[in-house]
C-alpha cells in the first residue's frame, strides 16, 4: 500500500477536539488508501512547562532525566490520537521513540538520528494496522536512555521517518496554509506559493520564517522527500498548502521566490586594524571561540596594498545577532589585550536589521541585485553592509526601515503576481 507521512504539530494535537479533527485527516487518507505514519508534536505549550518543571527542579540538570521529562509531552498525544482512530474503527497503534526504536546519539537535548529500523512498525502493518502514530521530537539512545531532539524537532522525526519508509510525501499540519513570499504581517501583499525548492525553504527557514525546523528541511533535501506544508484548521485537498520539492519539480521558477528578514541584527566595525596577511583569522577565530554567530562580514580594501606600504590599514565590519554583541566585544577586547590584534576603535550599531531576496533563478538571470538596491533607493534606504550568496542577496539596513524595504522589494518583485 502506498504510504504517507502526516506530522501534526503542537497547536493542531492542542486539546481533545484538536485531536479529532486532526484523526479526521487521518481517516481521510486511510480511505483514499493510504498506510500513514503519523507523528505528533506534544499539546502546545506542554513542551515549554515540562521544560520549566525541570528548572524549576535542578538548575543544573542532568540532560538524561531532563529528556526524560520533556520527551513525555508526545507519549501523551500519541497515545491519545491512537485512541480517538480506534474510536473511528481505524486500526491504529501509538509508538514511543524506543518501540520503534528511533536510534539517535547519546547528544541528550540535540540529539541525532542514527537509524531508524522498520521491521517492528512494517510487521504491524502487515498484520492490519493502518496507522503508526508515533511521538515526534524523541529517541533512545546507545545506553538505552530516552533523548531528544532539540526543540521543534518533531518536523524532523517526521522527515526522517517519511526517507526511512519511503513515504510518497511528508505532510506537515500546522496552524498557517504555507509558505508565503514573505511575512504576511508585514505585506498584505503577501502570496502563498504553491511550490518552492528546498534550498529557497533552507534560506527561507535559516533567515527566521518558522514554519518547519531547519533541519528538517535539510533532510528532505537529502532524501529528496517532498514536504508539504497546509493547516489543520482548514479543509485541504491534495492541493493545500506549499510543497517544499526539488526544483526540477518546479516548472518555471520566478528570478525571486521571497523575501526574508531577520530583525534583531548588529553591525560591529573594527576602524583602522593592520592590512595583512592573517588578520581576518585573528579577528574572527576568538569570536568562533566565543561562541559568536557571524553572518555577513566586509573588509574595505585599502587603497594601499600590503606588499607596497606595509602598515596599511582597513576597517572590517560584521554583523552578528544583537543578544551576542557583548560576547563579541569582549571577544575583541581580550584579543586586543593579549596583542593579537590592533584597532583604533570598535564601533557597534544595534539598530540593524537584515532584509533578503531569495530565489534559484538568480543563479540564471543577471540584474537582480540591480533591481533591488535601485527599489531600496528609491525609498531612500542606505544600505550598510551587502552579501551574496548564489541563491540570495541580504542588505543590512536601519531597522526603522525593514517593513518598509520588505514591501518595496515585494513591489519590485512583482511577487504577488503568481
Ligand atoms: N514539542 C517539541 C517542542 O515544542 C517538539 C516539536 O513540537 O516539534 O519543541
Ligand atoms: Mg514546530
Amino acid at each position: 500500500m502506498p504510504l504517507l507521512v502526516m506530522k501534526f504539530g503542537g497547536t493542531s494535537v492542542a486539546d481533545l477536539d484538536r485531536i479529532a479533527n486532526a484523526a479526521k485527516k487521518v481517516q481521510r487518507e486511510v480511505e483514499r488508501g493510504y498506510d500513514v505514519i503519523v507523528i505528533v508534536s506534544a499539546m502546545a505549550g506542554r513542551t515549554n512547562e515540562l521544560v520549566g518543571w525541570v528548572e524549576g527542579t535542578s538548575r543544573l540538570y542532568d540532560a538524561r532525566e531532563y529528556d526524560a521529562v520533556v520527551a513525555s509531552g508526545e507519549n501523551v498525544t500519541a497515545g491519545l490520537m491512537a485512541l480517538r482512530l480506534q474510536e473511528m474503527g481505524i486500526p491504529a497503534r501509538s509508538w514511543q521513540g524506543w518501540q520503534v526504536p528511533i536510534n539517535t546519539t547519546d547528544q541528550h537535548g540535540s540529539a541525532r538520528f542514527v537509524s531508524i529500523p522498520r521491521h517492528n512498525i512494517d510487521q504491524k502493518f502487515a498484520e492490519g494496522m493502518r496507522v503508526a502514530v508515533v511521538a515526534g521530537f524523541q529517541g533512545i539512545a546507545p545506553d538505552g536512555r530516552i533523548t531528544t531532539l532539540g526543540r521543534g524537532g518533531s518536523d524532523t522525526t517526521a522527515v526522517a521517518f517519511a526517507a526511512a519508509f519511503g513515504a510518497e510525501r511528508c505532510d506537515t499540519y500546522t496552524d498557517v496554509d504555507g509558505v508565503y513570499t514573505t511575512d504576511p504581517r508585514i505585506s498584505a501583499k503577501a502570496r502563498k506559493l504553491d511550490r518552492i525548492a528546498f534550498e529557497e525553504m533552507l534560506e527561507l527557514a535559516s533567515l527566521g520564517a518558522k514554519v518547519l525546523q531547519t533541519r528538517s528541511v535539510e533532510l528532505a533535501m537529502r532524501f529528496k522527500v517532498p514536504l508539504r506544508v497546509l493547516s489543520s484548521f482548514d479543509e485541504t485537498d491534495e492541493t493545500s498548502g506549499t510543497l517544499v520539492c526539488d526544483e526540477d519539480q518546479i516548472m518555471e521558477a520566478k528570478v525571486v521566490t521571497g523575501i526574508a528578514y531577520s530583525r534583531d541584527e548588529a553591525k560591529i566595525t573594527l576602524i583602522t586594524v593592520e592590512d595583512r596577511p592573517g588578520i581576518s583569522a585573528a579577528i574572527f577565530e576568538p569570536l568562533a571561540a566565543a561562541g559568536v554567530n557571524v553572518d555577513m562580514i566586509v573588509q574595505n580594501i585599502s587603497e594601499k596594498n600590503y606588499e607596497d606600504h606595509p602598515g596599511a590599514v582597513t576597517d572590517m565590519t560584521f554583523s552578528v545577532p544583537v543578544s551576542q554583541v557583548e560576547h563579541a566585544r569582549r571577544a575583541m577586547e581580550a584579543a586586543r589585550a593579549e596583542g593579537k590584534i590592533a584597532y583604533d576603535e570598535l564601533s557597534v550599531d544595534t539598530e540593524v536589521a537584515k532584509v533578503s531576496v531569495v530565489g534559484i533563478g538568480m543563479r540564471s538571470h543577471a540584474g537582480v541585485a540591480a533591481r533591488m538596491f535601485r527599489a531600496l533607493a528609491d525609498e531612500n534606504i542606505n544600505i550598510k553592509v551587502i552579501s551574496t550568496s548564489e541563491i540570495k542577496i541580504s542588505v543590512l539596513i536601519d531597522r526603522k526601515y525593514m517593513e518598509l524595504a520588505v514591501q518595496a522589494l515585494h513591489d519590485a518583485f512583482e511577487l504577488e503576481k503568481a
